[in-house]
């Protein structure tokens, strides 16, 4: 049986294409390798009563009139899919020694509290903030669908923002002299980007860092449920959710792609699923791998040479006994470093394996909502994140697994005892369950190579002209996923809609 749209993996970008495209009456198919949809936005429950979203924290471009609105507005899900603010006065708390500011949504009340912290360097603080709002001006007007007319009204900024294609953060900390602790305390959401400023895109940090100044969310009913919501709608409407399928090879006419084979992982049946067009949203280096190489034009070859994203540790806890909101928790996150050079302390995890004065994320989901649901009453959800090296946990997992385990488990308690220092005395008496994910981890359940984070890592090199788009110069077949578009569950939500505008000509997208 032929169908419309033969979907490969269920992350968002599919789902957001694939919803999309069966509420518009084409028939869609999706092969998921995982026992649960989502990809990196999948949920699990662990002891029968706590469910902790794999990877996603907080999201952006959910307001009234962004695109996670217009695409949940054109599925009819805006009434059943809610999302609530952060703290718009600090949505991430950043915290190293000596320092601190709340983050907050008004760029004026921003400089503000950064110049109180380095009064001596008010006016270099000043003219990046500013910098930073011409060029993401500008950035907008070069974001596709590019409209001419307004990039020619708009030339000043966007020029502004051509300037900083090959620049990285650190170029432009450098460039307006910021103070070292400021840069810190700017840049202390790495985990966000697992990369450090020396490395990390200025137009990703940038994209990111102004996307949830305008309004930083969290689901109203947790991530699963906007999951849940997404396949609903396609298996409403006339198509399928296969779950536990794994792709094994795509299927070729010369420069056509017809179809996939994929074998059912519970029953180990291999089958041939064929449709008009198929849609990649595997990493689109482990498809062309699997297809070859060879059979890609010259160009799709030269984008198709990214490396990939740092992988990372994730910790899931539960406390019981004490309320989070009693000792600085709330609507917000908090990232902490003990260096005050995130260059630094970057590497010495990365490179060095050495977490003995780590910098981490701290995310608190049971205080993001009133909704509940994600644990028993009396318990709360508490996550710590930081970058970790997916060769050096490969293996240790294969060649000596109880090194993997206390590997892992340093890692959790070299974090625990900072919390325990800085934010939560008496923390290890009140944690009622903890699991830790590494690398292998990712590369298990979300089926990413070498556990990558946020598929091609967020380097000016991969965020340049040569960046991977939908395009694969094979016939009925396209990429969309976080490679070839945007890592993040806006950006994911934006590269799923952005595919099905291309193909169906519905536009949904400003
Ligand atoms: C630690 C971490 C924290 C993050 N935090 C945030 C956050 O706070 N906010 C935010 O906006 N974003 C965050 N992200 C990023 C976001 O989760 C991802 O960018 C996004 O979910 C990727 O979606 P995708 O469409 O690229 O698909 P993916 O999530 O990559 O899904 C691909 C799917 O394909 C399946 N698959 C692979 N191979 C096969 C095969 N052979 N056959 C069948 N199926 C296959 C996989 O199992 C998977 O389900 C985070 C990511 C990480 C790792």
């Amino acid at each position: 049986m032929k169908t419309d749209y033969l979907i490969v993996g269920s992350g968002l970008s599919a789902l957001v294409f694939g919803a999309l495209m069966a509420k518009a009456g084409k028939k869609v198919q999706m092969l998921e390798a995982h026992e649960h949809p989502g990809g990196f936005g999948h949920s699990f429950t662990m002891a029968k009563k706590y469910t902790f979203n794999a990877q996603l924290h907080y999201v952006w471009d959910c307001g009234e009139g962004d695109t996670v609105d217009r695409v949940l507005k054109k599925l009819q899900l805006d009434q059943e899919v809610t999302f609530d603010r952060y703290d718009p006065n600090g949505f991430d708390h950043m915290r190293m020694p000596n320092y601190a500011i709340d983050i907050p949504s008004d760029n004026t009340e921003l400089v503000k509290r950064l110049v109180t912290l380095f009064p001596q360097d008010s006016h270099q603080i000043q003219q990046f903030v500013a910098e930073i709002q011409k060029v993401r001006a500008g950035l907008r007007y070069l974001s596709p669908p590019v409209q001419p007319l307004e990039l020619l009204r708009h030339i000043g900024e966007v020029c502004c923002a051509i300037q900083y294609l090959n620049s990285t953060l650190q170029d432009v900390f450098d460039k307006f002299k910021i103070p070292q602790a400021a840069q810190t305390l700017l840049a202390l959401q790495w985990p966000d980007f697992l990369l450090p400023p020396a490395q990390l895109s200025f137009y990703a940090w940038l994209i990111l860092f102004s996307g949830y100044q305008a309004g930083a969310f969290y689901p109203t009913k947790h991530f699963e449920q906007v999951i849940d919501a997404l396949v609903q709608i396609i298996t409403d409407n006339h198509g399928q959710v296969l779950l536990n399928h794994e792709v094994t090879d795509f299927l070729l006419v010369d420069t056509t792609v017809t179809g996939v084979q994929a074998i059912d992982l519970l029953t180990n049946e291999s089958q041939q699923y064929m449709a008009d067009t198929v849609i990649c949203n595997i990493d689109p280096k482990k498809a062309a791998g699997m297809i070859g190489l060879e059979k890609f034009s010259r160009t799709v070859q030269k984008k198709l040479d990214y490396d990939y994203s740092p992988s990372n540790f994730m910790a899931y806890c539960v406390v019981q006994g004490i309320n989070l909101k009693d000792y600085g928790f709330g609507k917000w996150n908090t990232f902490h470093t003990g260096d005050q050079d995130l260059n630094v302390a970057f590497d010495r995890m990365y490179t060095d394996q050495d977490y003995s004065n780590p910098s981490f994320a701290i995310t608190t989901p049971s205080l993001l909502t009133t909704y509940g649901g994600d644990c028993p009453t009396d318990c709360q959800i508490i996550e710590f994140l930081t970058v970790a090296n997916y060769g050096y946990f490969k293996t240790l997992k294969h060649c000596d697994p109880k090194a993997y385990r206390q590997k892992k488990e340093e890692i959790l308690e070299s974090i625990l005892d900072v919390v325990e220092r800085e934010y939560i005395p008496n923390l290890r008496e009140h944690l009622v369950f903890k699991i830790s994910g590494s690398p292998t981890t990712n590369e298990d359940f979300c089926n990413c190579p070498e556990g990558n984070s946020y598929g091609s890592s967020l380097t000016p090199k991969n965020m340049g002209i040569d960046r991977l788009n939908h395009q694969t110069s094979l016939n009925n077949f396209y990429f969309c996923n976080a490679s070839s578009g945007y890592p993040g569950f806006a950006p994911t939500f934006w590269t799923g809609a952005l595919l099905y505008q291309r193909l169906s000509g519905d536009l949904i997208l400003a």
